[in-house]
């Protein structure tokens, strides 16, 4: 398993450096309320991959009356109010699927080398309909699932 850690070493260190971005060009971008959320700052967006834990950098808006902050980059890779990539994500509700959770934070750590609570595989496995869950175990998805 010790290659493994390293390629995920470098493959997060990699992610992390890929993903992340500059300063906003935009002051403001829309908001979901209607209004318009301002440019603050960069911030740091931590996410569990399937190459293990990245944090990207990429502007942060926020409008103060809604407290909403819409995160178009976030949006874009599917991670928006998330803290497992797409891929993760998928991994989780098939563990989650039909064992117990405890039991499928340990497989997750076994194939794949991911150290996760037994609550997210429970929060994940109940986030996800058993329909999606039967399409994901019986075949691959059609869009790919890049992270
Ligand atoms: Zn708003």
């Amino acid at each position: 398993m010790l290659v493994r850690e390293s390629m995920h070493r470098a493959g997060s260190a990699a992610l992390s450096h890929l993903l992340s971005e500059g300063p906003s060009e935009a002051r403001t971008i829309p908001c979901s309320c209607g209004q318009a959320a301002r440019y603050k700052e960069l911030r740091s967006k931590p996410v569990l991959t399937v190459v293990g834990p990245v944090a990207y950098q990429r502007p942060y808006y926020v409008y103060a009356q809604c407290h909403h902050a819409p995160n178009p980059s976030d949006a874009a890779l599917g991670v928006e109010q998330q803290e497992f990539s797409p891929g993760v994500r998928r991994m989780l509700a098939v563990v989650g699927s039909d064992a117990p959770f405890a039991q499928g934070r340990e497989q997750l750590e076994l194939l794949a080398g991911l150290q996760v609570s037994t609550k997210s595989v429970e929060r994940q496995a109940e986030q996800i309909g058993p329909r999606e869950k039967r399409r994901w175990r019986v075949r691959a998805p059609r869009e790919p699932v890049s992270f």
